[in-house]
């Protein structure tokens, strides 16, 4: 679902049944499936067929961590940068930075 504020789309993962239909419509491949685990470190695994359970994942602009997108803190290049594409103003000032 889509944060009406922040546009960030994020995955439910109490909703998500992992039917994989996302992953498979993405065209900028940007949503993956991957297995779930307990707090043991255990698989969560079908009860009728004993296969791993999957559900969808994808960036979520690490909206849980108070310091911002780890992706970003940890270039050592300043080579990431999360801009509004809505607005082209912050895209090239960021540009006009670099040359
Ligand atoms: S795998 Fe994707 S499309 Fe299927 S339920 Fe989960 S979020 Fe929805
Ligand atoms: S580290 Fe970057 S790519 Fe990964 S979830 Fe956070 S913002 Fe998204």
């Amino acid at each position: 679902m889509r944060d009406q504020e922040s546009g960030v789309v994020q995955i439910h993962e109490s909703i998500c049944v992992g039917c994989g239909t996302c992953a498979s419509a993405c065209p900028y491949e940007n949503i993956r499936m991957t297995e779930v685990f307990d707090h043991q470190g255990r698989l969560y695994r079908d009860a009728t067929t004993d296969l791993p359970i999957e559900k969808a994942t994808k960036c979520d602009m690490c909206s849980k961590l108070p310091s911002g997108p780890a992706c970003v803190a940890a270039c050592p290049h300043d080579a990431l940068v999360r801009i509004d594409l809505t607005e082209s103003k912050p895209l090239q000032e960021w540009l006009d930075l670099r040359s």
